[in-house]
C-alpha cells in the first residue's frame, strides 16, 4: 500500500513557502495516493503558544488545506493532538532513537538559538515525534519542503533500527521484515525552499518576526504588492540563463517563486524576463501572485467564518485516523512486548 502522510504546524502566519513547498504537493498527491494531512498541534507547542490563538491557528491550517483543494472526504484531514497514538508511538521511538542522532539536527540548533539549555525537551524531540507521525500509519511517501529533509532521513534511520532491533519479534508476530516501510521524502520543483523576502539566505518561516519576510496566505492584494515591492534584490538586471542566478540568492528566490506559481521552469521564466529590471519583473510577479492566491484567501475567509464546519471536518478525520493508528499501535505493542 502506498500511503502519504504530511503535516503543517498550527503556528499561524501560513505563508507562500508552506503553500508551494508542501500544500500544492498535497493537492496533487491526493489523485494517486491514500493521504493523511495533519495539523500538527503537538509540534506547535514545542515553542510557547497562546492557547486561544493555537485553536484558531489549527482551524486556519485546516481551512487552508480545504481552500487549496484538499478533499476532506477523500483524504484524512485531522489534528494530531486528537489521536493519542502519535504521542504513544513517539515514546517507543524515543527509546529507539539515539541522543547523538538528535544532537545533529540543524532545525533544533536554529530554533533553540544560543540559549540551548533553555529550549524545551519537546523542541529537541520534535523529529522523533515527526517520525512517529509518519510511521504510525506506515506511510511510504512524505511531501515536505527541503528544510525537512534531515528529519526525514532521521525517520528512516529510526524505522530501520526498529525493524532491526525487533526483527525476531516482528517475525514471531507474523509481520513481514520491514514492519515500518522506510518513508520516502517527496521534494521537487523550483520552490522546495522559498527564502525570506528580506534575506535570501534565510528560509521563509511562520516564526520570522518580520511580516515583510513572507507572503501570508491571508494577505490581500495590497499587502502582496507592498511586500514584493519591498523585497530585497540586487541592482543588476535578471540573467537570461539559470546559471546567472548563482550567487544571487534574492534573484534566484523571486524567479523560483514565479516559476512555481506559473508551473514553469526557472529557465523558461528567465527566457521571458532575462534582461529585465526587477521593477518590471516585480510587477509581473505581483500580478501572478495575486491571481493565484486571492481565490484561496477568499475561500479560507469563507471557511473560517464557519468554525463548526471546520471542527466537524477535523473531528471526522481524527476518528478515521484513530482507527488506522490503533491497529498499528497494537501491533507495535505486541512487537515490543507490552502485555495487553
Ligand atoms: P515554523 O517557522 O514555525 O517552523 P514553517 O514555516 O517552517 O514554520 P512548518 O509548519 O514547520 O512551517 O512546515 C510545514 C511544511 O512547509 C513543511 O513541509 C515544510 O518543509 C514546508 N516549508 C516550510 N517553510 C518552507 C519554505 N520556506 N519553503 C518551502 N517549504 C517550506
Ligand atoms: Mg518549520
Amino acid at each position: 500500500l502506498q500511503r502519504v502522510f504530511s503535516g503543517v504546524q498550527s503556528t499561524g502566519n501560513l505563508h507562500l513557502g508552506n503553500y508551494l513547498g508542501a500544500i500544492v504537493k498535497f493537492v496533487e498527491l491526493q489523485q494517486s495516493f491514500d493521504c493523511l494531512y495533519c495539523v500538527v498541534d503537538l509540534h506547535a507547542i514545542t515553542v510557547p503558544q497562546d492557547p486561544i490563538a493555537l485553536r484558531n491557528n489549527t482551524r486556519e491550517i485546516a481551512a487552508a488545506f480545504i481552500a487549496c483543494g484538499i478533499d476532506p472526504k477523500k483524504n484524512i484531514v485531522f489534528n494530531q493532538s486528537q489521536v493519542a497514538e502519535h504521542a504513544e508511538l513517539a515514546w517507543v521511538l524515543n527509546c529507539v532513537a539515539r541522543i547523538g542522532w538528535l544532537n545533529r539536527m540543524t532545525q533544533f540548533k536554529d530554533k533553540a538559538g544560543k540559549d540551548r539549555e533553555n529550549a524545551s525537551m519537546g523542541l529537541l524531540d520534535y523529529p522523533v515525534l515527526m517520525a512517529a507521525d509518519i510511521l504510525l500509519y506506515r506511510a511510504t511517501h512524505v511531501p515536505v519542503g527541503e528544510d525537512q529533509k534531515q528529519h526525514l532521513e532521521l525517520a528512516r534511520d529510526i524505522a530501520q533500527k526498529f525493524n532491526n532491533d525487533f526483527a525476531e519479534s516482528i517475525a514471531r508476530n507474523g509481520f513481514n521484515d520491514a514492519f515500518f516501510p522506510l518513508p520516502e521524502p517527496l521534494i521537487s520543483g523550483p520552490a522546495t525552499r522559498v527564502m525570506s523576502l528580506r534575506d535570501g539566505t534565510k528560509k521563509m518561516s511562520k516564526s520570522d518576526a518580520s511580516d515583510y519576510s513572507r507572503i501570508n496566505l491571508s494577505d490581500d492584494a495590497d499587502q502582496i504588492a507592498q511586500k514584493v515591492r519591498k523585497a530585497k534584490t540586487d541592482p543588476d538586471a535578471l540573467p537570461s540563463e539559470e546559471k546567472g542566478l548563482e550567487g544571487r540568492p534574492e534573484a534566484d528566490n523571486l524567479v523560483g517563486i514565479f516559476a512555481a506559481l506559473s508551473q514553469r521552469t526557472k529557465a523558461d521564466v528567465l527566457g521571458e524576463f532575462g534582461g529585465s529590471n526587477f521593477s518590471t519583473f516585480k510587477v509581473a510577479l505581483v500580478d501572478l501572485a495575486v491571481t493565484k492566491l486571492s481565490p484561496i484567501t477568499a475561500e479560507m475567509r469563507k471557511l473560517m467564518a464557519d468554525a463548526a464546519y471546520i471542527d466537524d471536518v477535523l473531528r471526522d478525520g481524527s476518528a478515521r485516523a484513530r482507527e488506522l493508528a490503533r491497529t498499528n499501535m497494537d501491533a507495535v505493542k505486541d512487537i515490543v512486548g507490552f502485555l495487553r
